[in-house]
């Protein structure tokens, strides 16, 4: 092996990548059967003599490509799944060949400093308090993590009790709140900090999934307060502002989960949704949804600058801590990649205004699937105002009939959820790469699938 036709292979992966990227708009939103069966192919058992790297790649694209997801082209409205911006993909690309360990300033140079730059733009643009902090980690799990974790400090150490050195094993007790829609990931992350899933208070909601006020019990004792602001379903927020000024002076900890809501923060026109939200203690989003930076990319926020470094920071002596912020106190992990990097380039290609126009086009488009599907006489289950569509074709089993249609036919991919007792047609608009066209093409496949549905009992 030598480094001599980097060049050749290289310029090769971009070229697979780039015709990739061309034929999706021409290709399928998902695979189908024949494009899956590729993935026979890999399987093998190791074997003892190894392949040139041009070869390896060529087996990938030619039998890897076509069993993949279309979720970086325009007509994926699964789950949440942003795409990846053309310089965030190619920071990305460039940031492979760096292969820089992010976990301290001495390991990587750059990763510091664009996390330090990105991490000043991202407290400016989501219109945070100047003192924030954050953590780069892969996901809003591990965000939310990081987050409860400060939290879990935090409060204990205001009662006396330093849970990083004693643990939890006699430590007094920390009540948790929830909305009846928490997401499951907070769930999740309550059972890896020992808080327990069970033993959390559940706030009822509305029928849009926000937390009713009236309904939070009376704050007493270390308190954490988890709210959301994005539904995974509706795209609704809780009344974040309104808990926050509800439960000033008591002590709680307000946490916000907005994977996706937090982006609202960038437009004027969305802001009010997300009103505030700043006065909270933490907040948790992710880079890989709406930013549309590559996989996998979160981050953590503290109003507390010390309170991440406080539950997470560690020493020892070969790792050297400088003068500088060491990303490695903000996070759970110590070696790992530059996240950084593609936030810094996604963040530097769209500036403002562009960020702005990218999420209030994907709210447009979102209304448009509405408006659509209304016109055709199908119901609407939600208020759309983020970049969430629920939709029932009617019965519950018509409507899942009529979403599997639409994946077999293949034009855009979406799924299928139960908002409060009603299954349900979701999309999710969240993709830089979606046009007016993208979703005209859609709705037609809709009205298709759900005509021949509807026709044929
Ligand atoms: C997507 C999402 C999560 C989980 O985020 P990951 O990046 O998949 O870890 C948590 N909460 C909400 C509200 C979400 O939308």
């Amino acid at each position: 092996m030598n480094r001599k036709n980097n060049s050749i292979l290289l310029t090769d992966a971009a070229k697979r990548a780039a015709r990739y990227l061309d034929e999706l708009q021409q290709r399928r939103a998902s695979p189908d059967m024949s494009m899956l069966s590729g993935l026979q192919f890999f399987e093998k058992t190791l074997p003892a003599d190894g392949l040139a790297a041009e070869d390896v790649l060529a087996e990938l694209d030619q039998h890897g490509s076509p069993a993949t997801m279309a979720n970086a082209g325009g007509r994926y409205f699964g789950f949440v799944i942003g795409g990846s911006l053309p310089a965030a993909l190619a920071a990305n690309m460039l940031a492979g060949a760096w292969d820089q360990n992010a976990g301290l300033a001495i390991t990587s140079p750059v990763a510091a400093k664009l996390e330090e730059v990105a991490s000043g733009w991202l407290v400016d643009v989501l219109r945070l308090p100047g003192s924030t902090a954050c953590g780069f980690v892969s996901g809003d799990t591990m965000a939310n993590f990081c987050a409860l974790a400060a939290a879990r400090h935090a409060l204990l150490m205001r009662e006396g009790w330093n849970v990083a050195e004693d643990g939890l094993y006699g430590a007094p007790e920390i009540t948790v709140i929830v909305g009846g829609e928490v997401h499951v990931s907070i769930q999740k992350v309550l059972v890896m900090l020992g808080l327990g899933r069970r033993r959390v208070v559940t706030v009822p909601v509305d029928s849009q999934g926000r937390m009713h006020v009236d309904a939070l019990p009376e704050i007493s004792g270390p308190t954490i307060i988890c709210t959301q602001a994005g539904n995974v379903n509706t795209g609704s927020f809780d009344p974040v502002g309104e808990i926050c000024e509800r439960v000033k002076g008591s002590g709680a900890w307000v946490h916000v989960d907005a994977a996706f809501g937090l982006w609202a923060r960038t437009s004027e026109q969305l802001a009010p949704l997300a009103a505030g939200i700043e006065q909270a203690d933490s907040w948790a989003t992710d880079g890989h949804k709406w930013l549309n930076v590559p996989y996998d990319s979160g981050v953590v926020f503290t109003r507390d600058p010390e309170a991440l470094p406080a539950a997470l920071s560690a020493q020892a002596a070969y790792l050297v801590q400088s003068e500088q912020r060491e990303p490695w106190q903000y996070t759970p992990e110590l070696s790992r990649r530059a996240r950084g990097v593609e936030i810094w380039a996604a963040l530097r290609s769209l500036g403002r205004k562009g960020l702005a126009e990218m999420i209030e086009r994907n709210c447009a488009q979102a209304r448009r699937f509405a408006a659509g599907l209304r016109d055709a006489g199908y119901e609407v289950l939600n208020d759309v105002v983020l970049n969430q569509v629920l939709v029932s074709f009617g019965d519950d089993a018509i409507t899942r009939r009529v979403v599997q249609r639409i994946q077999e036919d293949g034009t855009c991919w979406v799924g299928g959820t139960v908002w409060q007792g009603r299954t349900a047609m979701r999309i999710s608009v969240s993709s830089w790469a979606t046009t007016d066209d993208d979703v005209d093409a859609s709705l037609a496949a809709m009205r298709r699938a759900a005509a021949a549905v509807l026709t044929t009992p």
